[in-house]
């Protein structure tokens, strides 16, 4: 069934056992004391894991070039030692590995930047200086010398950064690049710097060197280079003697999401796909490609000769193993949330993930075989729930895990029905399977009371029975408009043409874009190009058209009492999608609301002593959570000593990735 992407692919210098390779992630691994031996320990799982090659984040060739002041470097001699640790780690495991060099450009987050002009980032409060045509000769030199350091210790090549609005990028385009001198003005010209490096990076590091350059195949921002220009830029970078091109999607600064979880699977492909044939060395397709079957659909179809995972891998670094094994099933799928690997990586925090909190963190939580095994209660099959059963079990213990629902999952059965975040299905899957695999006693249907678990002899018991939503106490809570968001997205009840939301939290936000959302056409990918304004046909430069997003199917207010904009409590790089989104939709979004009463008119409501009556049919409350102690108290009084973790410990701020981190390292330790 993968015959493409199980199928080797001989490069000419070196062979690559099979079509995927682990794509580029800033961990922050590298930034911090004892970064590169955690980092080598990192790269060497996902090497085991039968990744075809890895690249690994981004590594400065000089200062200018950091993302912040701290950020990795290599441009002398005594750096090499450090990634040795981990080009030798990976390569005990059979892996391969190249080196990205990344200079930022004018996104560094510090007062050195440079950039070919003057010109300030919109996603920056630093401004760059423009670089000086001695500054340019010097910074192609710190290229080639940081490649030849990366060959020094010991990587099989380099990637070169030439995407995402980095400095190459900017040096591309007339958005950011208005020289007059040889290195601005005609595309010729402008192309000089990415060509200039490749070549001298491939003179300087023999023909054996895997150099990758990773090209900003669709800009999404305006005066960006159009379908032509990348063509001409492909065909020099390959006479240039890079091995393979990898593809770049959307500047940073780009107001288009590229790889969030509302990005359908596949979405970009066929950029790729439309320079197949203009060049002759190999093409990675890149961006929401995140299961086997999405890979080799995309090799299947002709888009590329190779594809590129990254987030896949954090969240289970044997993904190509298990393919290789029919393990498909046990696959601990990314859903492309962004809430621990870049959103931890936009806080300078160490990345991880949301499934899988070892990722970055291997050699601290060690899920070792147990020396004691013990009979262990497990009361509710949430995201908490299931972590835990899975690793208490993995390790050896005797796991009973009860759940008063019919179904495993807890609140990701309500996430994975919004619109966009059907990736969630696959926790749920990856646990059910889990559940089988180390033979926990599943018992479905049964709501737990103290006396289950008085009457049986339990080692341990942890309760991870979750959370209950807040109610409301206004006048007219109980009128039959006001509905909670479990019922709807249970779909008890059938939600009139307009709809108020009490509450902007995640909930909220999903509760509204489930409600605003039409049926979709089967074609997800030309539905969502459409609405946010990608044009395939790439008639504009940058390849950007005028969004169309679809009419909403209901009219949504979403309220919230506190002052300031919506979605700021959202995660740091989706958040802005989420409200981008609702805004299309025409959702209301009101601050400084006091709710005042509900009754047949509506909600009644007054924001800053201007009084209104929204006249809606239905009032959704989303007012977050409450932990429900009952099960504890009893059984604290009882004598017990239960541990708490996920919503049941605390509800506040609890998200999946709380809850899954718990689990995991509650279970650890048993
Ligand atoms: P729960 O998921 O609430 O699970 C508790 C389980 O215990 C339930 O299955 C319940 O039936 C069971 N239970 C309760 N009492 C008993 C009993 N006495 N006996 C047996 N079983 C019992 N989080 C994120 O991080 N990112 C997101 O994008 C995200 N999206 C969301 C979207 C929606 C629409 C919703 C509703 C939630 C979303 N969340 C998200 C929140 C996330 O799902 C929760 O934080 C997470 O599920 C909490 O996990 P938990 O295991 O503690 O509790
Ligand atoms: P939440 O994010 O805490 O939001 C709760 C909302 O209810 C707030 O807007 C709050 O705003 C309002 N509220 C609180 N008490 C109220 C009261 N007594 N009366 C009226 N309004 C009240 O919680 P949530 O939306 O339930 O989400 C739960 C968790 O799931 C969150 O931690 C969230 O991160 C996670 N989640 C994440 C995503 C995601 O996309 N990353 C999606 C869904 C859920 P005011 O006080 O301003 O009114
Ligand atoms: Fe994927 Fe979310 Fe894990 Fe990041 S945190 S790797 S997006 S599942």
């Amino acid at each position: 069934m993968y015959e493409h992407l199980l199928s080797p692919l001989d490069l000419g210098i070196t062979t690559l056992k099979n079509r995927v390779i682990m794509g580029s992630m800033h961990t922050n691994l590298e930034e911090i004391p004892g970064g590169f031996e955690r980092a080598a320990v990192y790269f060497a799982e996902r090497a085991r894991g039968q990744a075809a090659l890895i690249v690994t984040g981004g590594i400065a060739p000089n200062e200018e070039g950091y993302i912040t002041p701290k950020s990795a470097k290599l441009s002398t001699i005594e750096e090499v030692a450090q990634h040795k640790l981990i080009t030798e780690a990976v390569h005990r495991e059979n892996g391969k590995i190249c080196m990205q060099i990344l200079h930022t450009g004018r996104y560094g987050y510090h007062s050195g930047i440079v950039a070919p002009s003057a010109l300030q980032a919109p996603i920056n409060f630093f401004k760059p200086r423009a670089m000086t045509e001695e500054d340019i000769q010097r910074t192609i030199s710190d290229y080639v010398q940081c490649a030849v350091l990366a060959q020094k210790a010991g990587y099989d090549g380099v990637e070169i950064m030439g995407s995402e609005g980095y400095l190459i990028n900017q040096f591309i385009v007339t958005r950011t690049n208005q020289r007059t001198d040889n290195w601005g003005g005609s595309y010729k010209n402008r192309i000089q710097f990415p060509i200039e490096i490749v070549r001298k990076t491939r003179e300087a590091t023999g023909k054996n060197f895997i150099i990758i350059y990773r090209l900003s195949m669709l800009d999404l921002v305006e005066n960006g280079s159009t379908w032509e220009e990348v063509v001409v830029l492909a065909k020099e970078i390959e006479k240039a003697g890079a091995t393979i091109i990898n593809t770049g999607i959307g500047w940073h600064e780009a107001r288009i999401p590229t790889i969030a979880t509302m990005v359908p699977r596949k979405a970009f492909a066929w950029v790729t796909k439309r320079l197949k044939g203009e060049v002759n060395i190999p093409l990675i397709a890149v961006n929401r490609i995140n299961t086997p079957e999405v890979a080799e659909e995309v090799l299947a179809e002709g888009c590329a000769d190779l594809v590129s995972m990254a987030r896949p891998f954090l969240a289970d670094p044997e993904i190509i193993l298990k393919t290789m094994e029919g393990r498909t099933d046990e696959i601990n799928s990314c859903i492309a949330c962004n809430q621990a690997c870049l959103d931890h990586t936009f806080q300078l925090k160490i990345s991880s993930c949301l499934v899988n909190p070892r990722a970055c963190h291997e050699t601290e939580l060690q899920y070792l075989p147990t020396t004691h095994p013990k009979q262990i209660a497990v009361v509710g099959a949430g995201p908490a729930g299931l972590a835990f059963a899975h690793i208490a079990a993995l390790r050896g213990h005797k796991v009973t895990l009860y759940e008063a629902d019919n179904q495993l999952g807890g609140q990701f059965n309500y996430a994975k029905i919004i619109p966009g975040k059907s990736d969630y299905g696959d926790t749920i899957r990856f646990y059910t399977s889990m559940m089988k695999k180390y033979n926990v006693h599943v018992i479905l249907n049964h709501r737990v009371q103290a006396r289950d678990l008085l009457d049986h002899n339990y080692d341990e018991i942890v309760l991870a029975d979750g959370i209950e939503p807040r109610q409301i106490t206004i006048e007219g809570h109980d009128h039959p408009k006001v509905v909670s968001y479990t019922d709807v997205l249970s779909q008890k009840v059938n939600i009139g043409k307009r709809a108020a939301i009490i509450g902007a939290g995640g909930i909220g936000f999903d509760v509204a874009t489930f409600l605003t959302h039409q049926t979709p056409n089967d074609d997800v990918i030309s539905e969502f190009l459409k609405e946010w304004g990608v044009d395939r046909e790439y008639q504009d430069a940058g390849g950007l058209s005028k969004p169309k997003p679809n009419q909403p199917a209901r009219e949504v207010y979403l309220l919230k009492r506190s002052g300031g904009k919506h979605g700021s409590t959202l995660g740091k790089t989706t958040g802005w999608i989420h409200k981008a989104h609702l805004t299309s939709q025409h959702v209301q979004m009101l601050s400084d609301v006091e709710y005042l009463k509900i009754d047949d008119e509506g909600l009644h409501i007054s924001i800053k002593d201007d009084y209104q009556v929204l006249n809606v049919d239905h009032i959704i409350v989303c007012a977050g959570q409450l932990s429900s102690r009952n099960l504890y108290n009893t059984l604290i009084t009882q004598g017990l000593q239960p541990h708490l973790i996920g919503g049941a410990e605390e509800a506040k701020e609890l998200d999946a990735k709380t809850a899954i981190h718990q689990g995991c390292t509650l279970a650890a330790r048993l």
